[in-house]
This record gives structure tokens, sequence and C-alpha cells, in this order.
């Protein structure tokens, strides 16, 4: 499990850009005005070969009783709920306010370890003015300047000690021949619904349920001599033989989980067509390069008309997870639910499909005669040989000379050959380019 940490601090003291700096991300606001509202954002980060989830959170005044600033102050809550750790985000050219006090008393009750960063620290990594910060009873201060790069390193160290070294570490080998899947999607599109009606169809063969664990869900079963794995879904809660939605939604065991599948199955309400929520998680799943199916559940609850309506707009808000195979059906009517297997297990050969490089090879040298790259400057890019680089997503390594001048139509084009070829389906494919030197 990736360790989670949550950036914590009154609004302006800089935790956006430093959220940026953590997961190099463009999605987070930043803007130069305090109490913006905003959501919580979340993003993937990484030192060296560690992993981590960062939430930023707005602007926190704990004492808040009203209006925006309220649930500012509840979301900041639910980060800290969910995180391991927290970085205290103070101001150095601010110095210590009132408001930092009550944040720190905040966080001292909240009992998680927390590391106290000064920002805007620029080029001040002695300066007396870092000691008033002693005052808040958080330890030792971490000066840094998340805008300009400075002690993150060295802060991001002390908050990851405790989840073990960096390593060169192979993980665990994974139980063969089993496709581990997410079930993903927001409260209430039916993801217990669904779930309750795949272990109370004949042909799901339960072998493995857990026991009582009241969180960790994952269950195995067996459909047509094909083992899955259904990981821990956020939201869902097992009582008896069945789950039930429970009212706490946790995007970080969504992030987990899809972390941890082979295939994600991205739930949408057909009811309630794509929203924002959706869109964030489709853009995470694609990020994480795994392998996706989409299902539009409900679909027996919308007329034609919707219908339509529907399909329009995840093409177009969805249009970035092309790739990924579209089922409509009804969990509740158990409509779509045969098809649905059969695409979870061809997105799943085709996240792991072998590539050898003969064949790949080939590929290449066959779409270039079809269709040479364009010249870029003097040179025309020259495409010598490919190999695979890498499953889960699939990864092609093209090498060759003057690759710089391969455009991203040209990519798309290769992309769509290879595709093809290999029949693949819901998953990506990335291309990487290795010029000669
Ligand atoms: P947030 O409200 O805590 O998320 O703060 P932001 O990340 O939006 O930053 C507030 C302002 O502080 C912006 O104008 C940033 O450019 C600026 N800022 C952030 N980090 C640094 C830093 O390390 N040094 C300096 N000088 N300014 C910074
Ligand atoms: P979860 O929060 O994602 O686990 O959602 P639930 O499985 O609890 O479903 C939320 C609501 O949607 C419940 O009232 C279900 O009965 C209803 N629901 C789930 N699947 C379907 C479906 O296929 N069609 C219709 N009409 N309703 C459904």
């Amino acid at each position: 499990m990736k360790p989670v940490i949550a950036l914590v601090g009154r609004p302006n003291v800089g935790k956006s850009t430093l959220f940026n700096r953590m997961t190099k991300s463009r999605d987070a606001i930043v803007a130069d005005f305090a109490g913006l509202t905003r959501d919580r954002h979340y993003g993937d980060g990484r030192l060296g070969n560690r992993e981590f989830i960062v939430i930023d959170t707005g602007g926190f005044e704990p004492d808040s009783s009203t209006g925006i600033v309220k649930e500012m102050a509840k979301q900041t809550r639910q980060a800290v709920a969910e995180a391991d750790a927290v970085v205290f985000v103070v101001d150095v050219r601010t110095g210590l306010s009132g408001q930092d006090q009550d944040i720190a008393r905040y966080l001292r009750q909240a009992n998680k370890r927390t590391f106290l960063a000064v920002n805007k620290a620029e080029g001040m990594s002695d300066s007396p003015l870092l000691a008033e910060f002693h005052e808040l009873g958080m330890g030792e201060p971490h000066p840094i300047s998340a805008a300009h790069g400075q002690g993150i390193r060295s802060l991001l160290e002390a908050v990851l000690e405790p989840f073990g070294p960096e390593s060169d570490e192979e993980p665990p080998p994974e139980e063969e021949g089993v496709i581990r899947i997410a079930v993903a999607g927001r409260p209430n599109v039916g993801k217990s619904t669904l779930i309750n009606t795949w272990l109370g169809e004949e042909r799901l063969v339960a072998f493995d349920m857990p026991g009582t664990t009241r969180d960790a869900i994952s269950v195995d079963f067996e459909r047509h001599g094909q083992k899955f794995k259904l990981i821990d879904t956020a939201g869902l809660r097992r009582k008896g033989k069945v789950f039930e939605a429970i009212e706490k939604f946790s995007v970080v065991k969504t992030l987990q989980a899809i972390a941890d599948a082979h295939v994600v199955l991205l739930l949408i309400d057909a009811t309630q067509g794509v929203s924002d929520q959706d869109a964030h998680i489709a853009g995470y799943v694609l990020d994480s390069g795994r392998a996706v199916v989409v299902a539009i559940n409900k679909w027996d609850a919308i007329d034609s008309y919707q219908r339509e309506q529907l399909e329009r707009s995840i093409e177009h808000r969805l249009a970035f997870l092309k790739f990924a195979p579209l089922h409509r059906i009804s969990a509740l009517k158990r409509q779509g639910l045969g098809p649905l297997w059969n695409a979870m297990a061809d997105a799943y050969a085709s996240a792991f499909k072998k590539m050898t490089t003969p064949v790949l090879t080939r590929l290449i040298q066959e779409a270039v005669d079809h269709q040479q790259p364009k010249k870029h400057g003097l040179s025309r890019p020259k495409l010598r040989y490919a190999h695979q680089g890498g499953m889960n997503p699939p990864i092609v390594v093209i090498h060759g000379t003057a690759l710089d001048g391969v455009t991203d139509v040209y990519k798309r084009y290769l992309e769509g050959r290879i595709r093809a070829h290999y029949k693949l389906v819901g998953t990506p494919l990335r291309i990487e380019l290795r010029s000669a030197k």
C-alpha cells in the first residue's frame, strides 16, 4: 500500500505549489489570493522508487463554524483522517500566526505523525527566522521552498522513513493467472449491487471469501475456469454474505485499489451522466496505466432519448479513454453482465500481451514503408527497431536516429498499427522513442 501524505495549513502558505512539486501534476489550482475554495486534490508522488499519495487540502481554519470555511475545515479533517502522515505547511515570510497555533493544536489532537514544513524559505536554510516555529511544538522545522524545489527531498525522506527504505527489490511474485479487478465509481453508481449480483450468480464460485475482517474486502472467485480477485473497493463493507455501500467514500482507497489492480472496471451511473468526479477517477486510471473497462450501469432506468444524450456526453468527456470498451449494463436486472467478464479478461490479456522484437521491428518497418515520418528540420527520423519495454501497460520502445522529430500524430499512427496487429483492447499502449547518440 502506498503511504498517504496530507498537506495542511492556512490559505496561501504554498500547499498547492508543494503538491505540484511532489506530484509533478498540472492539476491542482495555484492562485494568489486567500480563501479560495477548492476540493481536495489527490496525486501520485515518487521519491526514488518509493511511491506515495499526496492530498492537497484547501485553507484550514479549525474553529470555523460557518459557510465555505467550515466546509474547507471538514475537507481537511477528512484528508487528515485518511492520511498516514501530515505535512503542516507554514510561511516563513508572514511568520508564525495565531491561525498556525490553532492548526497545531488541532493536529496534536489528531494524533498523526506530523512534520512541520516552513515554506518560502529559499536561501534561508539556517535563518534565525526559522526559530520561532519551534514554538508550535511540532518538532524540528524543515525549511523548504516549494516554488524553487529546495529542501523537499529531505522533508520527504523524513516523512517516508517509517515506510521502509528505498530498495531495488522486486515486488513479491503475483499469483499466476488471477486477474485482479478494482471496481471504481462514486457512491451510488451501483458497485455493491453489481458485486452482490456477481457473487449471487450460480456460475460464480466464490472459493475464498475472507473472514469477518470488517474493512479488507478482497474476494476471490472463478468464472468459466478463469480466476478473478476483486480487490478492496472503496465505500463497501461486507455484511454476512452481501456487500453494502457505506456512507464514507474514500478516494484514497479507490486510488490504492486502482494501483493494486490489473483491470479497473469504471462504473458510471446512467441516471446521473458523467460527473466531474467520474472524469477525475477516469483521469487517474489513465495515469496509472491500468487496463480499463467502462460500464454504464442503470441502463434500464433511462429512455432512448436519454441514452443517446448520455452516449454523446461519454464520447466527449471520456474521450481520453477511447481505448476502453464501453458496456451498457444493469446490475439490478442482471443485464449485460456476461460480456463484461469477457471484456475484463480481454483487457487483461491485452495488458499482458507479449510482443517479440522481430515482430515489433517488422511492424515498425511496415508502418514506415506505408507512411514515412515527416522531415524535421534537415533530418528525417529513422526508426530502426523496436522491443517491448514493459507490461500493464504494454510499452513499446522504438530505437533509431533523430527520433525527437517524430510528431504526436505519427506516434498515434504507430500506436494504431501496433494495436491493430495485436488486437489490443482496454489497455493503454505507451510508445517510447530512443535516439542513438
Ligand atoms: P496554498 O493556498 O497554501 O495552496 O498556497 P499556493 O500554493 O496557492 O501559494 C500561495 C502563493 O505563495 C503563490 O503566489 C505561490 O506562488 C507562492 N509560493 C508558494 N511557494 C513558494 C515558495 O517556496 N517561495 C515563495 N517565495 N513563494 C511561494
Ligand atoms: P454503491 O454506493 O456504488 O455501492 O451503489 P449501490 O449498489 O448501493 O446502489 C445505489 C442505488 O442504485 C441502489 O438503490 C440500487 O438499488 C440502485 N441500482 C444499482 N444498480 C442499478 C441498476 O442497474 N438499475 C437501477 N435502476 N438501479 C440500480
